[in-house]
């Protein structure tokens, strides 16, 4: 992963911290038992965090399909594959 990437996977966690209650918010990126709302939700917080920090906004997406490719779980690709379509 770049520093971008990982700044995107930060700000994703963030971004699920600025946005929900503890008791409704999910922990993990690739996490796709949460609604694809709320990941969605939580992926456009890190780009527009990647963005005003001058960094490719790109990298959320970037991170996404490096964890896609470590995923052997068809059920977590289709999720994973939703969210990607969201992103720039
Ligand atoms: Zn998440």
């Amino acid at each position: 992963m770049t520093d971008a990437e990982l700044a995107a996977i930060v700000g994703h966690e963030i971004g699920h911290l600025s946005t929900q209650t503890g008791a409704t918010r999910q922990g993990a990126l690739s996490e796709t038992s949460g609604d694809l709302a709320t990941e969605s939700a939580a992926d456009e917080f890190a780009v527009r965090l990647l963005d005003r920090n001058h960094l490719p906004k790109t990298a959320m997406r970037t991170a996404l399909q490096k964890l896609l490719s470590l995923s052997d779980a068809t059920e977590s690709r289709d999720g994973l594959d939703a969210r990607l379509a969201k992103l720039p």
